[in-house]
Parts: C-alpha cells; sequence; structure tokens
C-alpha cells in the first residue's frame, strides 16, 4: 500500500491534485479548516473537477486538522499568507520521516513553513499550472502546464514522484528551484503590480515599455546581489516576451485586486523589497512601486501583507 497524500487545503490547486492522485488509485485525504467546511463537503459529495469542459466528481475522503492520524506525505496547498498558520496546526501529527511538498507561490511562505517543522523534509514547488474555482469544491482546469519540483538542502529526488507520473502530473525534478522560484517571482514583479496599478491586461504594459525596463534594471541587480545570478540572466527580454505571449490575460494578482480578493504581496513584490533591505540594497523604483501598490490595496479596502 502506497503512503496517502494529505492535501492541505482544498482550492484550486488543492482539488487539481487531490482529483488527478484520487482517480489515479493512489490514497489521498483532504484536510478542511474546520468541522463547519468538513459538514459543507460531505454535503457537496466530494470536489469536482472540470476538464475539458467536462465536470467529473471525485468523493475524496476529508478529515479536519485534529484527526489523529499520523501523517507521512502532505501537500500544502495553502495561499502563500496561510500556509505557515495551516502547517503549524498539523506539526504534532506529522510522523518523524514527513515530507511536505509547498505549491505557494513567491518566497518567504516556504522558509517560514520550514522553521515551524524543522524534523520535516521541505519540497519547494513552481508551477504553471492555471486552475480556479466556480464554485465551493468545483475546479476548472484552465491551464495545462508543469510543475517543478526541488529540495535546495538535498538534491535526490523522492520515489513518491512515481505517484505523479501515475496520476499524469507533470513535473520534472529541478537540482535549482530556489533559481526557479527567484525567476518566477522576478518576472512576477515586473508585471503584475503594474497591471493592478495601470488597470490593464498584460499586454497593456507595452505601453509603459520604460518603467517595466527600469524595474528589471533594479531586479536583475537584486538577483545577483542575493546569489541567483542564473535567475538574472536576460530578465528584461524575458519579462517582455511574457507580456507579448501573454497579452490578453490578465495577471493573478489583476484578478485577486479585482474580485476584492487578498493578494500575496508580502511573498511577492514585498519579499524583493524585504531582500533587498537585509542587503543594503537601494532599489527606488521597487520600493516605490511597492508603496504605490500598498496605498492602491489601502484605497480598496484590501489588506497589504
Ligand atoms: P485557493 O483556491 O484560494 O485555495 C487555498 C485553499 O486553502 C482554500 O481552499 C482554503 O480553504 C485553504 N486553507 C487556508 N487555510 C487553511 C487551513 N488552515 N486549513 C485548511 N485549509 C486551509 O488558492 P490556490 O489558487 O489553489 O493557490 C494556492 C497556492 O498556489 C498560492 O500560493 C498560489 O499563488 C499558487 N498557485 C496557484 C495557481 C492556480 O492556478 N490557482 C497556479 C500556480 C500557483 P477555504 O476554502 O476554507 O477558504
Amino acid at each position: 500500500m502506497s503512503t496517502t497524500w494529505h492535501v492541505l487545503g482544498a482550492g484550486s490547486l488543492g482539488t487539481l491534485w487531490a482529483t488527478r492522485l484520487a482517480r489515479a488509485d493512489v490514497p489521498v485525504k483532504l484536510i478542511l479548516r474546520d468541522a463547519a467546511r468538513l459538514a459543507a463537503y460531505q454535503a457537496a459529495g466530494g470536489l469536482t473537477l472540470v476538464e475539458h469542459g467536462e465536470a467529473k466528481c471525485y468523493p475524496v475522503p476529508a478529515e479536519t486538522p485534529d484527526h489523529p492520524e499520523p501523517i507521512h506525505r502532505l501537500l500544502v496547498a495553502c495561499k502563500a499568507y496561510d500556509a505557515e498558520a495551516a502547517v503549524a496546526q498539523l506539526a504534532p501529527r506529522l510522523a518523524p520521516d514527513a515530507e511536505l511538498i509547498l505549491l505557494q507561490n513567491g518566497l518567504g511562505s516556504q522558509d517560514a513553513v520550514a522553521t515551524q517543522v524543522p524534523q520535516a523534509r521541505c519540497i519547494y514547488a513552481s508551477s504553471t499550472e492555471g486552475a480556479f474555482r466556480d464554485g465551493d469544491w468545483r475546479v476548472i482546469f484552465a491551464g495545462h502546464g508543469y510543475t517543478w519540483l526541488g529540495d535546495a538542502g538535498h538534491p535526490v529526488a523522492p520515489i513518491w514522484l512515481d505517484d505523479l507520473s501515475i496520476a499524469g502530473i507533470p513535473h520534472e525534478w529541478s537540482t535549482d528551484i530556489l533559481t526557479r522560484l527567484w525567476r518566477k517571482l522576478a518576472l512576477n514583479c515586473a508585471i503584475n503590480p503594474l497591471t493592478v496599478l495601470h488597470d490593464c491586461r498584460n499586454g497593456g504594459l507595452q505601453e509603459h515599455h520604460c518603467e517595466v525596463a527600469t524595474l528589471c534594471v533594479e531586479l536583475t541587480e537584486l538577483l545577483e546581489r542575493c546569489g541567483q545570478p542564473a535567475a538574472a540572466e536576460d530578465l528584461q527580454q524575458e519579462v517582455e516576451r511574457v507580456i507579448q505571449a501573454t497579452a490578453a490575460n490578465y495577471s493573478s494578482m489583476y484578478q485577486d485586486v479585482a474580485n476584492q480578493r487578498r493578494t500575496e504581496i508580502s511573498y511577492l513584490l514585498g519579499h524583493a523589497c524585504k531582500v533587498a533591505a537585509r542587503h543594503q540594497l537601494n532599489l527606488p523604483h521597487l520600493n516605490q512601486l511597492e508603496q504605490r501598490l500598498i496605498t492602491h490595496l489601502h484605497s480598496l479596502g484590501l489588506p497589504s501583507d
């Protein structure tokens, strides 16, 4: 019998992973916030994944955080700002050989989680898959992509990657996961906040070429200073390529703000500014961008952390 995957958070990515594992007969259990969420889930009868326009319901078993069963493998599928507290709650249940897979975007939350559970192996992930909820317990698989997984401390790949292959979850073991996460963070910092402030799709930033270029210079300096030169390579060209290739899309931060949802700013632009300050690096445009974004979020009544 293979090890059970406990999935913490039945949102977009948690559902995308849990349903694909369950349909491949890999043992999966959901961990939901509390008894009220568990009751709501049980009334719904399962998780629904909509793929290629076809909806299918998977009755994945679920439990609350205080369930007594030990956890050996935990997929953390909360937002970056919820991950630390959600994992801390489960710390007493983690087996001595526990492994955590952290799906959070940006940087900062992974280290905060790892500090909570020093005995566990924490594997960081970076995903280009796209999914969104169009109702409780119902997720649309919107964008096929790839997930890179890696462990900066131990380069050896875990054997359970086989479960992902069986479940048809496209993935690759990465020996430079931090470089990938930093690169993605830098792309996000150069694009997402400006789409919010200029109220535009990604393509709208073609009209703000100079502003984007100035940010790329500062982000390149930051990546080089914090030991990520590979993540800095040709950053501006890639930012421009992404702006062009995704011209018709609204960025994830734009969508969060448009839907009055909390953003992950502290783990993206906020993290970049924090690390720059730690290195005593003066990046005036990046700092100004953070201040403009915080002011904008406050004006909409949204949190800025
Ligand atoms: P989401 O749809 O908001 O799902 C987060 C889930 O976490 C929610 O179901 C929430 O529960 C649950 N949660 C929060 N605290 C919890 C706790 N203490 N116990 C149990 N459950 C808890 O978020 P998402 O879009 O899947 O994003 C997750 C992470 O993946 C983010 O960092 C995001 O940036 C990253 N990511 C997402 C995508 C994507 O396409 N969605 C792509 C790449 C990366 P409730 O339902 O009760 O609120």
